[in-house]
């Protein structure tokens, strides 16, 4: 069914061509009061929120998203934002809330959401020098400034991304690349190695992003091999020596290493020094993902990243512990050499034959084309507060992940799944007594969702030996000990709730007996 062309309406001037709403010299007034109210309604909505989340389902919001007319407009941004109270606003979940403990999420600094309210004004284009002047340039400092902290030399260089998926997949294809043209050199047939020959070893704790692109680089799907890791979670160094010498005497091609600086889960820090020196022996690529544990950089431990600076690429997740808006991210490599793997020419954009010091093409290094100016985001944060105040953040955060894990060890209803070592905790509700394993998965899973539907508080959950846990991911300087003590006791409550409701059933006897 197709609906008939729409007829201006009574209430449509005929003036209204759209014209009045392009950002130009003409249109300022509108555009200043626009964004105004924006930020007035946001304030608003911020001074409310008294909680991370209001627990409605998405069947309820659906039916309000859908009953929205989209070929009718409200004409006003006053209208439109008051239609986006029902719909998002008021729902939304809040992450710069204390008692938001789910997934990589942080609260934003303000130079942050000020730099993105300018690069979507102007909205340069990170493709080409042309669509960009100044800030190609501003990118630049900020590639160098991360490098830098790595301390991977003066030949690095590298792009901002999407985020660390994307990061891993550029890291990725051109580890792959590097390896087929090493190996081409060597065959005698002078082809180049097939990719069913490649493997990627990484440990059994790393992003699923990892898998993802080994698959979209075309590998078999068991090209991927699983390190196991110690009871810290790090992937064991021995078993990766292990995993080398088998692959080469299985003539497998190891395209990668990749080490992980903050699993997802754990936080937990592969021994980057061990792994390096395998990489070096091998002669492989090192690639360090850390998506997570990149704010380090900035932070009084940076020792806990010791060896990063082997790598051979990085990537960093602004957007996850430099509390910059998404999306905000990074790929870095040693050697910008290594980039060319990702330059392809376009006569219309960056022809061959362009001078690369008078228009520096940052396309020529990104699998994207029209790129965001993330890199503005970071650079306000920087010149406004400084590396150290960021740092000190992060600090916070990893200061109060201590202090939280010195209360779940002393509450017996908890049991920790792992010493944290940055700012998430994994441990599981056991309550007082001995209670069925899968039962107790069930009352986790329950407790879980049950607090999430309460709005109170928003907590993650993943999977250890196969078993239901809960995962607090702190990222909020602001979540205070007592914030997390009352978490504790909401889990607790709709934990036991649950085995009151599901013991006699199951068991076929009162729990009390
Ligand atoms: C979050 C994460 C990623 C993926 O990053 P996105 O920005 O979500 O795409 C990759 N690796 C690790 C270790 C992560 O924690």
């Amino acid at each position: 069914m197709t609906s008939p062309p729409r007829r201006l309406s009574d209430h449509e001037s005929p003036g209204t061509d759209g014209s009045e709403h392009l950002l130009n010299e003409r249109n300022l007034r509108q555009y200043s009061a626009s964004l105004h109210r924006c930020v007035e309604r946001i304030a608003g909505t911020f001074a409310e929120v008294d909680r991370p989340h209001t627990g409605t389902s998405a069947a309820a919001l659906g039916k309000r998203v859908s009953a929205i007319d989209l070929d009718e407009p409200v004409r006003d941004t006053t209208t439109a934002l008051e239609e986006l109270e029902e719909i998002y606003f008021r729902d939304a979940v809040y992450f710069h809330h204390p008692r938001y403990l789910s997934h990589l999420n942080c609260p934003v600094v303000i130079p942050a959401v000020a730099g993105e309210a300018i690069l979507s004004a102007i909205n340069s284009s990170l493709d080409t020098w042309d669509q960009s002047a100044g800030a190609t340039l501003i990118e630049q400092r900020m590639i160098r400034w991360t490098a830098d902290r790595i301390g991977l030399g003066d030949a690095s260089d590298g792009v901002f991304t999407s985020g660390g998926t994307q990061s891993n997949l550029q890291a990725l294809a051109i580890a792959r690349d590097e390896a087929r043209e090493a190996q081409s050199g060597t065959n005698h047939l002078g082809h180049t190695v097939p990719l069913s020959r490649l493997r990627v070893l990484t440990s059994e704790c790393s992003h699923f992003s990892i898998a993802k692109s080994a698959a979209l680089l075309g590998l078999d799907h068991d090209a991927v091999r699983s390190v196991p890791c110690d009871e810290r979670r790090r992937m064991r160094v021995d078993a990766l020596a292990e995993e080398l010498a088998r692959c080469s005497a299985e003539d497998a091609v190891v395209m990668a290493v990749v080490a992980t600086a903050g699993t997802t889960d754990f936080g937990s820090i592969d021994s980057l020094h061990g792994i390096a020196d395998l990489c070096a022996q091998y002669g492989v690529w090192l690639h360090v993902d850390a998506a997570y544990g990149c704010g380090l950089l900035v932070s009084s431990h940076r020792e806990l990243l010791a060896g990063i600076e082997r790598a051979d690429s990085v990537t960093v997740d602004y957007h996850k512990s430099f509390f910059q808006p998404v999306s905000s991210s990074a790929i870095l490599v040693r050697d910008t050499a290594h980039l060319r793997h990702i330059t392809y020419h376009a006569d219309y954009l960056n022809p061959a034959d362009t001078d690369a010091e008078r228009t520096p093409n940052q396309v020529d290094k990104s699998l994207q084309t029209t790129r965001r100016f993330d890199a503005l985001k970071l650079w306000m944060t920087l010149r406004v507060l400084g590396p150290d105040a960021l740092g000190g953040l992060f600090d916070e955060v990893l200061d109060r992940t201590s202090e939280a894990r010195e209360l779940l060890a002393a509450d017996s209803r908890f049991e920790l799944a792992a010493e944290p070592q940055l700012s998430t905790l994994v441990f599981r509700y056991v309550s007082t007594e001995e209670i069925d394993p899968e039962l107790c998965d069930r009352m986790n899973r329950h407790a879980r969702q049950a607090l999430f539907d309460s709005g109170e508080a928003v907590v993650a959950g993943t999977t250890v030996n196969g078993r239901n846990h809960l995962k607090f991911t702190l990222l909020n300087p602001e979540t205070s000990v007592n914030d997390i003590s009352h978490v504790l006791d909401l889990l607790a409550e709709h934990a036991e709730e649950y085995l009151t409701g599901h013991v006699p059933q199951e068991f076929g006897h009162s729990r009390a007996s």
